[in-house]
This record gives structure tokens, sequence and C-alpha cells, in this order.
């Protein structure tokens, strides 16, 4: 199974990285489950981190051209 890895400007409730780096299995939905890719804490859907971190989100989608995210409507 293959994981993207989003940086998010959150930081990780359990180890406290910020930015926050989620790992997501691909393909990469709204109900995947994120994971801090510092500590594998589980940090719930993904779609409830992305709405957090919308709009850098965003700009690391485009810059990063990540194929899995140009389904998904922000
Ligand atoms: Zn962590």
């Amino acid at each position: 199974m293959n994981t993207d890895l989003v940086d998010l400007p959150l930081s990780c409730s359990s180890c406290g990285a910020d930015p926050l780096q989620v790992a997501v299995s691909d393909p990469v939905s709204d109900d995947s489950d994120a994971t801090c890719a510092d500590c594998g804490a589980q940090l719930g859907r993904f779609g409830d981190l992305k709405a957090q971190g919308m709009d850098a989100l965003k700009a690391a989608v485009e810059k990063a051209g990540i194929e899995a995210f140009k389904g998904i409507k922000f």
C-alpha cells in the first residue's frame, strides 16, 4: 500500500510535531485514516484534518502535484 505524506499547518496532539506531517494511505479520500508521520499517532479522518488546514493543504498539493488529490473537491 502506498502512502502519501502531506504537511498541514497543525501540530500533532501526541508528539507535538509542527508543522504536522500526516501519512495518508493512497488512494487518498476524506475517509482515509491519517496518522502522524513522526510518531504514528492516529489523527482521525483525513477529511477533518484537511478542513483544518485547507489553505495550506491546497498550496502543498499544488506544490507537490500529488495525482491522488486531483479528484478531490476542496
Ligand atoms: Zn506525532
